[in-house]
């Protein structure tokens, strides 16, 4: 067999439909390997092996076989082919923007939302792809949960009744044996709480024929499991990873697909048009549209927020409803992700409500004559509903009353939500001091 380092783009070319296993075995690694394919010279090797030593390289011979080598901007060579401007940290870039290292209460758990955990089960990918939000740990080995370190993250998820909802990712899940995610399926399986689990996975899109009959049938014991996917250009929609996705669909996995938006690379409304299209046509709901992040080393890769304003314009009522992902940025700091559309609430009056669509029209909407309660007293919903692990807060008949929810529950006089050490507030603390100090010296005075 000859060494992955040093096959020739006619011998992994000749990989590109082997089996997943094999493939991995080839994994275009080394700068040189890609000289003559795409034409490279001493300089571009030069920057590629620096960004690389940065932030690992890896492609699959299959994703390989897709990039188009005539064309230097490529989308699929952009997502996989290392270049020098990851060696340029701009200033507003984070090591980890997502804080999701802060809310790990254990290694491998980041429990941000009260109701559900990221599990990190691997660093481990296909291929590293250019714009990974986690370039700070995928690929490092040393980040490789070891199996008591998973043992010990469940043992969290099973103390903590509130999670009913784990996110399997990494890494890439679908790079550990089938075996070893069996087990881990099988363990969160046993957890009561535990109502669903969903793997976040890009093998469809740069390893597909990782998607084979053990695996699939595998997850299909393990049902309620949800799998999203990362297709972020309709190139990489393929006879191979269309053949993947239908493998899940027709276990009864829900698929949803999480795109990025990346500059030059599908910074496009027709683009993300063509994208959810091919999604829908192959039974994968667009799920998010992601804002790049602030991840080191991508900067090139983000686009402004309008640029994302621009592309919903263009998908929200040009499109089915459920092919139009939700655009989100995901706050850097760890504030969770947050939905952005273009603006369709144009006035709002006690009784009226003025509105837009996406042509243009604006519309009236009355309000019902009497401003109903958000809860009705005698409403005994919650109570049934509310499992025993999660009890209604005191006073309310909410669940759900974190957050903004507070606003809208009847049962609390909350009028505003009001962010510690808000300077404003300070200063009427400060000046209600005053006045009040005022007051009582003129209260002595007048005694
Ligand atoms: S597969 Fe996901 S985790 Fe792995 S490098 Fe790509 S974006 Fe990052």
């Amino acid at each position: 067999m000859i060494p992955s380092k040093n096959a020739t783009p006619q011998h992994w070319l000749s990989l590109a439909n082997a089996d997943w296993k094999t493939q991995m075995k080839h994994l275009i690694q080394s700068p040189d390997q890609l000289r003559d394919f795409l034409n490279l010279s001493d300089r571009q090797i030069n920057e590629i092996n620096r960004a690389s030593q940065l932030f690992p390289m890896a492609i699959t011979p299959y994703y390989a076989s897709l990039i188009d080598t005539k064309d230097p901007q490529c989308p699929i060579r952009a997502q996989a082919v290392p270049t020098i401007r990851e060696t340029d940290f701009a200033s507003a870039d984070i090591e980890d923007p997502l804080a999701e290292d802060h809310d790990s209460p254990v290694p491998g758990i980041t429990h941000r939302y009260p109701d559900r955990v990221l599990l990190v089960v691997s660093q481990m990918c296909a291929m590293f792809c250019r714009h990974c939000t986690r370039k700070r740990s995928v690929g490092d080995e040393t980040h490789t949960p070891s199996k008591d370190s998973l043992k010990n993250a469940i043992q969290y998820i099973r103390d903590t009744p509130g999670i009913r909802d784990v996110l399997i990712s990494g890494g890439d899940p679908f790079l550990l044996s089938t075996k070893r995610l069996d087990w881990i399926l099988t363990e969160l399986n046993g957890i009561e709480h535990v109502e669903i689990v969903r793997i976040g996975t890009r093998t469809p899109v740069v390893l597909p024929q990782r998607i084979d009959d053990e695996l699939v049938n595998m997850l299909k014991k393990h049902h309620p499991v949800w799998v999203n996917t990362h297709f972020n250009h309709p190139r990489e929609v393929t006879a191979e990873s269309k053949k993947a996705l239908r493998k899940l669909a027709d276990a009864g996995i829900p698929l949803g697909n999480q795109s990025v938006l990346l500059r030059d690379v599908n910074d496009c409304p027709l683009i993300m048009q063509n994208l959810v299209h091919r999604m829908v046509q192959n039974r994968v709901r667009p799920y998010y549209m992601y804002q790049c992040d602030l991840s080191r080393g991508i900067e090139h890769f983000r686009t402004s927020v309008s640029k994302g304003i621009e592309i919903m314009e263009m998908l929200i009522g040009h499109t089915s409803g459920f092919a139009v992902p939700t655009y989100v940025v995901d706050a850097p700091g760890g504030g969770g992700k947050i939905p952005l559309t273009p603006q369709y609430l144009i006035s709002m009056g006690t009784r009226k409500v003025v509105l837009r669509n996406y042509e243009g029209v604006i519309c009236l909407y009355s309000e019902p004559p009497q401003k109903e309660s958000s809860c009705p007293a005698d409403c005994q919903y919650c109570d049934d509903l509310t499992p025993k692990s999660k009890p209604t807060p005191k006073g309310s008949k909410w669940a759900t009353n974190v957050g903004v929810g507070k606003l809208f529950d009847d049962s609390n006089n909350v009028i505003a939500i009001v962010p510690e050490n808000l300077e404003r507030v300070q200063r009427r603390e400060e000046n209600y001091q005053e006045n009040h100090q005022e007051n009582i010296n003129d209260g002595e005075k007048n005694d």
